[in-house]
């Protein structure tokens, strides 16, 4: 069996010119005696957006891990796919996260879900499972209402798996289970249920992303109840041991977090629930590598800086468009952005400072940040003049990359 090192760490390279710059930081973490396998991951929304082809980030990283001398693994996540969209990922991908989020409360067929309750009586009444918290406390109506609600999406998930299987063999795929994507947060009792009934569709995932409380914007930090947060993080974590042991689920199975980018505020939570548990983890960004191309852009002055002013100014016209698709993991106020004709006045320095997630720095602004990270689009637009800009100025691009992974990411999730 294919399987996913105990930490991995996704990244995405929007224009497939980062590869290098960020596999650079997965060295700098090796050299400081930390294992954390590279994943790069784009969703099938990202290519269509980019116009680009699945098969594009596997040779960028192929290139970057020659280039580099990677000899560890690496792996290429097919970001959120169905049934409908995998096809075109599965020659080039090791990774594929199955989203079955459109399936969660779904009606499935009764007689599926009595038969589940029939084989499961483990899962009612008071559940005290080693590292919870508190023991959890169910009814049969509360089993039957939680598996009525992802019966239908765990049924999903065994045909996608079963589909990508057959294509690649069982024992060459990583995969994973997402369902983040969906309005209500998930708690650890419902995800002890979410388990069994994939155990049960005899899915052999590595990795599952549920909904975590709180709000994870794109490319800025969490929001939400971090005391919450911490408890049904390691409830969760507890939950996973608990099911891999009870439903023989693969013994490397781990949460992942589809974080959206930058959750600094859980990263000490995070590093300190894995120090206790020997937990692994699997932290899923949002390709802000793209936002990190802007920031060197700018502080490069001329025509890096000239273009960066003007993808902002085309944002800023066409704010609705570029948000939609997005509108639940954003939150800009629109007051906060600054009119097209200032901004074209300031220095590089002044819009790297903007766009640089720096917490606390007086010219930081999370609502530009927000507003360019969804506006990738526009780049894609400016095509050759946008990446010949890249390849001309790859040196202080590269280091705005390697420099936010390593430093605002790795080391606060795994050294300190
Ligand atoms: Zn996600």
């Amino acid at each position: 069996m294919l399987l996913l090192e105990r930490f991995s760490f996704g990244v995405g390279d929007r224009f497939a010119h980062q590869a290098k710059a960020q596999l650079a930081a997965f060295q700098k973490l090796e050299k400081d005696g930390i294992h954390v396998a590279p994943v790069w991951n784009k969703s099938n929304r990202e290519h269509t957006f980019i116009g680009s082809e699945p098969q594009s980030v596997f040779d960028a990283a192929q290139a970057a891990v020659r280039e580099l001398g990677w000899t560890q693994h690496w792996h290429i996540d097919a970001d959120h796919i169905n049934l409908k969209t995998v096809d075109r990922f599965m020659s080039c991908s090791d990774f594929f996260t199955i989203d079955v989020a459109d399936s969660i409360g779904k009606p499935a067929a009764p007689a599926d879900v009595q038969a589940f309750l029939h084989r499961h009586p483990e899962l009612v009444g008071v559940l005290n499972i080693p590292g919870v918290a508190t023991p959890f406390s169910t009814s049969l109506a509360d089993v039957e209402r939680v598996a009525a609600k992802y019966l239908l999406a765990a049924q999903d998930a065994g045909n996608i798996y079963r589909h990508i299987a057959a294509a690649k063999g069982e024992d060459k795929l990583i995969a994973e289970v997402s369902m983040d994507e969906t309005d209500l947060p998930q708690t650890p009792p419902e995800l002890l249920i979410i388990l069994a009934l994939l155990a049960d569709e005899h899915v052999r995932l590595q990795t599952i992303a549920p909904k975590f409380t709180g709000r994870f914007n794109k490319g800025v930090d969490y929001v939400g109840d971090l005391v919450q947060f911490e408890k049904e993080f390691n409830d969760d974590l507890a939950v996973i041991a608990h099911a891999v042991r009870q439903y023989g689920l693969p013994a490397n199975l781990k949460l992942s977090v589809h974080s959206g980018s930058d959750k600094f505020s859980l990263y000490p939570i995070i590093r300190k629930a894995l120090a206790k548990t020997g937990a692994g983890v699997h932290i899923k960004t949002a390709g802000t590598s793209w936002l990190e191309e802007l920031i060197g852009l700018a502080e490069a002055g001329g025509d890096g800086l000239a273009l960066t002013k003007e993808i902002y100014a085309y944002a800023l016209e066409h704010v609705d468009e570029l948000c939609a698709p997005y509108a639940s993991v954003i939150d800009i106020d629109r007051s906060h952005l600054p009119s097209s004709a200032a901004v074209n006045t300031w220095t590089g320095l002044k819009l790297a400072n903007s766009l640089r997630h720096i917490p606390g720095h007086p010219e930081f602004n999370a609502d530009m940040r927000q507003l360019l990270h969804v506006s990738f689009k526009i780049a894609a637009k400016a095509g050759r003049r946008y990446t010949d800009l890249l390849k001309a100025n790859e040196e202080i691009v590269a280091k705005q990359v390697t420099e936010n992974i390593y430093d605002r990411h790795m080391r606060p999730l795994f050294i300190n």
